[in-house]
């Protein structure tokens, strides 16, 4: 058994607070357990909670259009959630619940490894950026270590206000920029290292 199905096994059962009395169905993630891009949402919603699986209602639809705008296809992405369990009425996460759900999203960042983090919740950007507004840094990147992280808008939040649809779908056309960026730095030799400056400007 692999560690993330594992994690999935116990995500499942996990009783660690009081959204697993309300769920239907836990919803731990999903996606190829080496894959590039991690997508981090906020909780399940109504449908997903049905399903057991992330993004299958509307702002998953509309995820999966953002995806095909970059030749992207959900099977090649690893998406899940900063909390497992559907609140109820989708109400904000409390910070005991995060406290309590942080270990499982932890390990998944751990164990898949992924290049990229593209936070798509206010919650799963408060990990890395913590008092920063999604209005002043979407679509900026910024470097942690070997993880480049880069904040978004939520896909339903541009459903609810057609005018932030064209900012997140810019705001995607740089993904692939920034993964050529990456494994061009990975490739280059030691002593060529110090990237011109227009590189550096991305992160
Ligand atoms: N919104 C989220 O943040 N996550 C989901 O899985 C679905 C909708
Ligand atoms: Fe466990 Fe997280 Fe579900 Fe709470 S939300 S019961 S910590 S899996």
């Amino acid at each position: 058994m692999s560690e993330l199905t594992e994690l999935y096994d116990q995500v499942r059962v996990c009783t660690k607070c009081d959204l697993s009395k309300g769920r239907t169905n836990a919803v731990p993630g999903e996606g190829p357990e080496d894959a590039q891009v991690m997508f981090i949402g906020e909780a399940p919603g109504f449908h997903e909670d049905r399903e057991g699986r992330p993004f299958v209602g509307a702002a998953g639809k509309y995820l999966d259009e953002l995806l095909a705008l970059i030749e992207m296809k959900r099977e090649q992405v690893y998406i899940c959630n900063v909390i497992k369990c559907r609140p109820p009425q989708n109400r904000d996460p409390l910070p005991e619940e995060m406290d309590a759900c942080r270990p499982y999203l932890d390990r998944q960042i751990e164990s898949i490894k992924p290049k990229v983090v593209i936070t798509i919740s206010r919650f799963a950007m408060g990990r890395w950026f913590p008092g920063k507004k999604i209005g002043e840094i979407h679509g900026t990147p910024k470097k942690f270590g070997d993880l480049v992280v880069l904040p978004m808008y939520h896909p339903a939040a541009a459903l609810h206000q057609p005018s932030l649809k064209r900012v997140l779908e810019e705001d995607f056309k740089r993904v692939p920029q920034i993964l050529k960026e990456m494994a061009n730095l990975q490739e280059e030799p030691a002593e060529k290292k110090t990237p011109p400056p227009e590189q550096l400007s991305m992160f």
